[in-house]
């Protein structure tokens, strides 16, 4: 009898027991326990948040460690297994030191912080309606396994399998980096090359700031710590502070013993100059807006300080993600057409560096409020200067303004572009400002240089015609 009713009582409870993965989401209660997660952990919580929220996330890897471990990322949003044009796309890097294990547990968190709240909290929403949020939480593996819990200071752990720091192992913007490229820095060079990130967050341990570009310096790595400033200094400013300013205790600077930094936020170098860091090539080949976020004093906390660090870090997280719809944004388009133009160039002011368009046409620039002159550029038109003003409150969506360059040789009379916001428009002539990049695309067949030239009331129209091998 004994089993039989065993048996009976199992049926009968079946559908409860089938039921239950479901039960924490309909309650609100955690489905991330507060407990660390290894390798295989992590890799089990993301196939389980895919699977239930499969509508809305997207699990793939973007390569393997150097012992074979996959570098899974998570994008998460309302059409998360492709990017959607005009959409921003922000990158969150955690544990790329394997022993700085804070960002991992914190990301896992947020993802499950987004996930349940899409459909039910209205931020969240219409965050993930209009931008999508890529999530790596262990870029570094195989050095998180063989770190250790309750250590705070060693460096045990913090280098890849082959003893590589991985934050000193990206081609440098100031130095010659000699180090030979590791997989797991391929892999997020690769990764941030196929797609057009805006913001970027990658988390550290060790100490309690927001860093902000460069990490490095005209006079290297051993050189003094400076302030190095980037040409976007004044939006870093403003993300490392509503990072500093949203979290628990950040901004009060001195939270760590020995450290103090001034409003819980310092340039890179400021703090000490460094070759190699992945957060300036992100800066400067992905052309995203990137700051490092060092969030936990002690690399490797016990366990139960976990509740503690998500509770001091979640609105920080949140706050951060948001920033991606500040600034300007558009699609650049060959006038009269709606053909876009990629690889034109978008600066700002006398900003000392030019964003790319995508093979749609897009740009985002991220830019604190203000009125900018805008500038877009690309060999073969007439570049294109409009001031924009960037207004103070914060909207699923920055600025939109489209750009519709008009080729050389052609007339720009029927469909020029006109503005239609009210801001000020005007049109100069294109100056070379982009021939350094034109000289790095791809082959393509196209008409350049092209360009019309009244004489005498003759018109003469010289066409030539190119193909950069
Ligand atoms: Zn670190």
């Amino acid at each position: 009898m004994m089993p039989k009713s065993r048996t009976t009582v199992s049926l009968l409870l079946l559908p409860l027991v089938l039921w239950l993965p479901c039960l924490p989401h309909i309650l609100g209660q955690n489905v991330v326990p507060f407990e660390y997660h290894d390798y295989s952990q992590v890799t089990q919580v993301l196939r389980e948040f895919h699977q239930n929220y499969s509508d809305i996330t997207h699990l793939y890897s973007i390569g393997q460690s150097v012992q074979g471990r996959e570098l899974w990322v998570i994008a998460i949003s309302d059409n998360p297994t492709v990017h959607e044009v005009g959409e921003p796309e922000v990158q969150y890097v955690g544990n790329i030191h394997g022993n700085e294990v804070i960002g991992k547990e914190l990301l896992l968190h947020l993802l499950e912080h987004l996930a349940g709240g899409y459909g039910k909290n209205g931020t969240i929403s219409s965050y993930l309606n209009t931008t999508r949020v890529h999530i790596l939480p262990a870029m570094n593996p195989d050095g998180l396994q063989g770190s250790l819990e309750g250590d705070c200071y060693s460096s045990i752990g913090r280098e890849n399998a082959r003893s590589y720091d991985l934050n000193r192992n990206f081609p440098d913007k100031f130095e010659v980096n000699t180090q030979p490229i590791q997989p797991e820095t391929q892999a997020i060079m690769n990764w941030t090359r196929s797609i057009p990130f805006s913001l970027s967050a990658i988390f550290h341990g060790g100490a309690v700031v927001a860093n902000y570009p460069w990490d490095n310096t005209p006079l290297g790595q051993n050189g003094p710590s400076i302030y190095s400033r980037s040409p976007d200094d004044d939006i870093y400013r403003h993300l490392a502070l509503t990072y500093s300013e949203n979290h628990g205790t950040m901004h009060q600077g001195d939270i760590c013993s020995g450290d103090f930094f001034e409003d819980g936020i310092s340039n890179g170098a400021d703090w000490y100059p460094l070759r190699g860091g992945m957060q300036d090539w992100v800066y400067i080949h992905g052309e995203c807006l990137t700051v490092t976020l060092e969030v936990s004093c002690c690399k490797y906390p016990t366990q139960d300080q976990l509740g503690d660090h998500w509770t001091q870090n979640k609105n920080s997280l949140i706050e951060l993600l948001l920033q991606v719809h500040r600034g300007i944004k558009g699609q650049v388009f060959i006038n009269g057409t709606d053909v876009p133009v990629s690889e034109a160039t978008v600066t700002i002011g006398d900003r000392d560096n030019t964003f790319h368009t995508t093979s749609d046409g897009e740009f985002w620039r991220i830019l604190v409020p203000g009125q900018y002159s805008v500038t877009v550029s690309k060999a073969g038109f007439s570049s294109e200067t409009r001031t924009v003003i960037v207004p103070g409150n914060l909207t699923f969506s920055a600025v939109i303004e489209d750009f519709y360059l008009v080729e050389n040789g052609t007339s720009s009379a029927p469909n020029a572009s006109v503005t239609t916001t009210g801001y000020t428009t005007e049109t100069t002539d294109s100056e070379g400002r982009d021939a350094r990049h034109l000289a790095g695309n791809g082959c393509r067949r196209q008409m350049m240089d092209s360009f019309v030239t009244l004489l005498n009331g003759a018109m003469i129209m010289l066409i030539s015609m190119d193909c950069v091998l």
